[in-house]
Formats: structure tokens, C-alpha cells, sequence
């Protein structure tokens, strides 16, 4: 039986890790088949303290694994198919086939890109439409882009975007941005981006490939079509939280509750990063998140005897 076992691989789970190993709890870390979290899809992270000059999210994440690697965390690649937390020792079943007890397990599975729910948004997927900028920008030199979003995430796409497409328009439905300030200006600034407000995309075009996308203005209620070669939804995130339902509990939006510290509804399970918030969802904050999760766990596995 394993003292503690971490669930996800971004800053909140390898910060966990990283406590928890030299706490000497020898913790088992599952990842998922894609490694690091969200931290692997960005470009440069210039907000994480320490780093000056900023540095690449997936060469972040390379060196907090490699952190929590040295003070002996275990890691086990799969994806968590079922757990179960109503009895102790806990139990997580990974792919299906390997089950794991735990007298403590901290959940960092993080949140994942919402999309916009259209048919062909699916069906063109890895076909022009994508979440995620920094995999997939390379492929589009030369053309013209769409992102979608008003937040962060959107403008610090576009702004990436530039690097590859001759023009991209960020469409968004109201009339403001959600992004913060230094990232509007500089998308303002930046002659390759254009604005176009109040608007939702209604259905994206194209048979085997992107060629553009049928828009409405919710003012005016006018639809026009827009060419593109690509469109990147960039529309908020969704907490991964779907095997805990009915175990735990979630808020309405499918976050999980924590109280004191990082503690969850059931003792011995504690929640940290971006699972378990809807406000602040930074990597400095997850990995926050994540140290006093490993903290309480230490804690709770001492008072438990
Ligand atoms: P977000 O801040 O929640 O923004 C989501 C955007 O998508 C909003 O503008 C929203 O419109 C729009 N939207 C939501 N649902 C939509 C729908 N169905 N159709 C059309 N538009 C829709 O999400 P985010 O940009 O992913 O950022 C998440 C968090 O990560 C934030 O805290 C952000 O600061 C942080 N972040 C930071 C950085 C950085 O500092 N470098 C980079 C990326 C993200 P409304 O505005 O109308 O609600």
C-alpha cells in the first residue's frame, strides 16, 4: 500500500511530489499519456518567480519532473479509469488493469480546453481546428488563423500565431477582453491581429480541411463567412473531475471542494491546482496548491497512525 499517490503531472502534482518524496513518503505519481499538464501547450512563461528571463513551459515542466524524480518519486504512465474513495485504503485502477492502494491520494488532474460543441468542430479536429497553439501554429505558415476567446489563453494564441500566419482574427462574443492588460496591449500592437467584437462562431467550414468560418454578430444578428486555414478555440477550461463524481464533493461548475488547506470532502484525499480552482489557475498557484497538499497528506498519514 502506497502512503500517498498523485494523480496528474502538471506544476500542482510534481510540486506534490516533490514534498512528498522528501518527506521520505516514497509517493507514486500517475501521469497521463500526455505529461506536464497545460504547461506543455504554452510558449514562453515569464510569470513563474525565479525565472528572469522567462522560460519555455515544456522545459518547466521537464525539470520539475526531474526534481521530483531525484527525491525518488515513482512515476507510473496511464490514465486513471476508476477510483474509489468511499472505503480506505483507497483504490485507483489504472487503464483498467492495474490497481493501486493508497492511504492518501492527492488529486491534481488539472482542467482540461472547453470547445465550442459544434459538429464540425469535432470532426475537424487535428484538420485545421486545434486548443492548442503551440502544438499545431508550425502548420499553418502563410495562412490566415481565427482564434476564439476573449481571455488570456486566446490573446497569448494569437499573439504566438503571428509568428507563422500572415493574419490572425480573434473573435470574440462581447465587446471587451477578459485578457489581462500587458496582453491586450500587446495584441493591440500587433499589426497581424485583428479584433472582431460581438461575435460567435456558428459553424466551422470545410470537408476534409478548415477553410473558414461562418460567423454571427449577436447585435446585429448578421452572418457572414470568414476564409481561414484554421481556427484555435481558446474558450476556457473544464475541471477533470469526471471519476470523482458522486465521491467527492464538486461545486457547480464541477471544481472540487476543498475546506481547510487542501482537504476534500473525504479525509484523506486532498485536492490541488487547477482541479480544484476556478479563480486564480496559475502554474505558481497550483504548484502552490500542490506543496500543502503534500503537507496535509504527511500530516493526516502521521495522525492516522
Ligand atoms: P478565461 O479567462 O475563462 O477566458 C475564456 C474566454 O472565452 C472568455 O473571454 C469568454 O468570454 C470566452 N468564452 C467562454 N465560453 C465561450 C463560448 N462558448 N463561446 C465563445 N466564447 C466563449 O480562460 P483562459 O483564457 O483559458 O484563461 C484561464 C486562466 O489562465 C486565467 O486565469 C488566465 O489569466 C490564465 N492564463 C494566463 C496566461 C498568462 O499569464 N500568460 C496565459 C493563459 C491563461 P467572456 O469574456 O464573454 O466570458
Amino acid at each position: 500500500m502506497r502512503n500517498v499517490v498523485i494523480i496528474g503531472s502538471g506544476p500542482a502534482g510534481l510540486t506534490a511530489a516533490i514534498y512528498a518524496a522528501r518527506a521520505n513518503l516514497a509517493p507514486l505519481l500517475i501521469e497521463g499519456w500526455q505529461s506536464g499538464g497545460q504547461l506543455t501547450t504554452t510558449t514562453e512563461v515569464e510569470n513563474y518567480p525565479g525565472f528572469a528571463k522567462g522560460i519555455m513551459g515544456p522545459e518547466l515542466m521537464k525539470d520539475m519532473r526531474a526534481q521530483a524524480e531525484r527525491f525518488g518519486t515513482e512515476f507510473l504512465t496511464g490514465d486513471v479509469s476508476a477510483a474509489d474513495f468511499r472505503r480506505r485504503p483507497f483504490t485507483i485502477t489504472v487503464d483498467g488493469e492495474r490497481t493501486i492502494t493508497a492511504k492518501t491520494v492527492i488529486l491534481a488532474t488539472g482542467a482540461s480546453p472547453v470547445q465550442l460543441g459544434l459538429k464540425n468542430e469535432s470532426r475537424l479536429i487535428g484538420h485545421g481546428v486545434s486548443t492548442c497553439a503551440t502544438c499545431d501554429g508550425f502548420f499553418f505558415r502563410g495562412k490566415e488563423l481565427v482564434v476564439v476567446g476573449g481571455g488570456d489563453s486566446a490573446v497569448e494564441e494569437a499573439v504566438f500565431l503571428t509568428k507563422f500566419a500572415t493574419k490572425v482574427s480573434i473573435v470574440h462574443r462581447r465587446d471587451k477582453l477578459r485578457a489581462s492588460k500587458i496582453m491586450q496591449d500587446r495584441a493591440m500592437k500587433n499589426e497581424r491581429i485583428t479584433f472582431i467584437w460581438n461575435t460567435v462562431v456558428q459553424d466551422i467550414l470545410g470537408d476534409d480541411v478548415v477553410t473558414g468560418v461562418r460567423l454571427t454578430n449577436v447585435v446585429t444578428g448578421k452572418t457572414s463567412d470568414l476564409p481561414c486555414a484554421g481556427v484555435f478555440v481558446a474558450i476556457g477550461h473544464r475541471p477533470n473531475t469526471a471519476l470523482f463524481v458522486g465521491q467527492l464533493d464538486l461545486d457547480a461548475k464541477g471544481y472540487v471542494v476543498t475546506g481547510k488547506g487542501t482537504a476534500t470532502s473525504v479525509p484523506g484525499i486532498f485536492a490541488a491546482g487547477d482541479v480544484q480552482d476556478s479563480t486564480y489557475r496559475q502554474a505558481v498557484t497550483a504548484a502552490g496548491t500542490g506543496c500543502m497538499a503534500a503537507l496535509d497528506a504527511e500530516r493526516f498519514i502521521e495522525s492516522s497512525g
